[in-house]
């Protein structure tokens, strides 16, 4: 037996419930998170977007229909229900609700893989298999909250510095870096790729645009099974015309800054709430080549042109927010552009946390003919991407940018170990579902 919502609309969030209302006739709506039977007093607590709400039915003062039906009721099931608020010093917001008329809009018959109030659970594929509800736990609940803020602040500081938002398109016919972590995809009678990032397009709207930004969705084959990547991420994106990576730093350090300060304001807004965004005030900022000696001077057998592993970034206790820039040329995407000083180094920058890194970002080629070059060198087809050196035919300026990881940079700012746990219905080598 289920019942329709009709007419009946809740009155009250849990947020808005107080002592002063007592007395009063109201309507509530959530899922249950807890039933006790304590004799002949039944409590169930129900949980709405913004809180818990307890519920008191007590023999002889509710109905027998109304105590039964909020005895019988399951972890998760949604109902309203109606009834008069009363004082309660323990209860949370100071009030219980005394029923009398209950809805049950979809009663629970399954046991859940877990508790709603569960506030950690081992094995992280137990709550993905049931996203749904896992969602529904507080911890959860308070790093996507987060995100939203996050999100909203990170676009009002775009806005308000004068870029425009674009989007761009996700289906392409060519890769942007290279072809290893691309996913190939029918596209009528040809074969496609989803974008690994928004990079060509954002470059060539620079031209018309000069200060662009997106927040959106790339796709990334990546083979290993980590807590960094995914094969579906968000990716933040800007490029800016008349600018080089200095400038883009010095933005995207303001980018971070919005959003940690957007963290704070909801942890501040939201009790018991721990999230520790790290300090932002002065992000410091170290050359490859002074960490590259570092590590080798901490007895590390890494050679000039690697990559920086995390466990080498561990190992010279490198925390907090950092940038390393002046990357070797060698292993970076052909529209990087190359130091003016040192052939062998780019203009190009990666900010971290910790281990863990966040954006990369560069000063990219701006003369068609070295993008030419570039992919030659790297062994790409240059015919593949001839709309995008078209566009160097025809003034294009000099331009920098750089891509943030949306759920990365959650994880930097709420304590979250696994990227998964910071994305709706993560996407990885072993999962494409729920
Ligand atoms: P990594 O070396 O950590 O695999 P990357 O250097 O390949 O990352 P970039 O191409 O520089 O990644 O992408 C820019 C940003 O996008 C990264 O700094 C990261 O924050 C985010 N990002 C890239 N790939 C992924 C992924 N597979 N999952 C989640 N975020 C990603
Ligand atoms: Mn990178």
């Amino acid at each position: 037996m289920v019942d329709e919502l009709g007419t009946v609309r809740r009155t009250h969030l849990s947020s808005i419930l107080n002592p002063s209302l007592e007395g009063q006739d109201v309507t509530v709506m959530g899922w249950i998170i807890a039933v006790r039977i304590h004799g002949s007093i039944t409590f169930v607590t129900i949980q709405d977007r913004h809180g818990p709400i307890q519920v008191v039915a007590k023999r002889k003062v509710c109905t027998d229909s109304v105590r039964n039906t909020l005895s019988t009721l399951k972890y998760h099931s949604s109902v309203a229900v109606s009834g008069k608020v009363a004082k309660s010093e323990r209860a949370p917001g100071g009030i219980e609700i005394i029923p009398h008329n209950v809805h049950v809009f979809s009663a629970v018959t399954k046991i859940p893989p877990f508790e709603p109030a569960a506030i950690s659970i081992k094995n992280i594929d137990t709550r993905l298999e049931s996203r749904c509800i896992d969602l529904r736990r507080e911890p959860l609940q308070h790093i996507f909250r987060a995100r939203s803020v996050v999100l909203s602040a990170i676009r009002n500081y775009f806005l308000g510095n004068d870029f425009t938002e674009i989007s761009t398109p996700k289906i392409i016919a060519s890769a942007t870096e290279g072809g290893a972590s691309l996913f190939s995809i029918f596209y009528y009678d040809k074969e496609a790729f989803l974008a690994q990032s928004p990079q060509l397009y954002k470059e060539q709207l620079t031209m018309s645009f000069e200060k662009v930004f997106e927040i959106a969705s790339i796709f990334r084959a990546e083979p290993s099974r980590t807590n960094r990547h995914l094969a579906e991420a968000i990716s933040i994106d800007m490029e800016e015309a008349f600018v080089d990576y200095n400038d883009i730093m010095s933005q995207v350090a303001e980018v971070v800054r919005v959003a940690a300060d957007a963290v704070r304001q909801y942890v501040k807004q939201n009790d018991g709430v721990k999230f520790e965004p790290p300090n932002t005030d002065k992000i410091p900022q170290y050359t490859y080549q002074e960490l590259s000696e570092r590590i080798q001077d901490a007895g590390s057998n890494m050679e000039w042109g690697d990559d920086l592993h995390p466990s080498w970034l561990r190992k010279i206790k490198l925390e907090g927010l950092y940038f390393i820039k002046d990357w070797p040329m060698g292993p970076k995407p052909f529209y990087v552009k190359t130091s003016a000083k040192n052939p062998k180094i780019s203009e190009s920058f990666d900010l971290m946390h910790n281990d863990l890194e966040l954006s990369s970002g560069s000063t990219r080629v701006q003369d068609k003919n070295i993008l030419e070059s570039n992919l030659k060198k790297k062994g790409m087809k240059v015919a593949s991407f001839k709309h995008h050196l078209s566009a160097f035919e025809y003034g294009m300026p000099p331009h920098a940018g750089c891509g943030i990881g949306l759920e990365r940079l959650m994880m930097a700012l709420t304590d979250t170990e696994n990227i998964r746990d910071a994305v709706f219905y993560p996407r990885d080598v072993d999962r494409l579902g729920p």
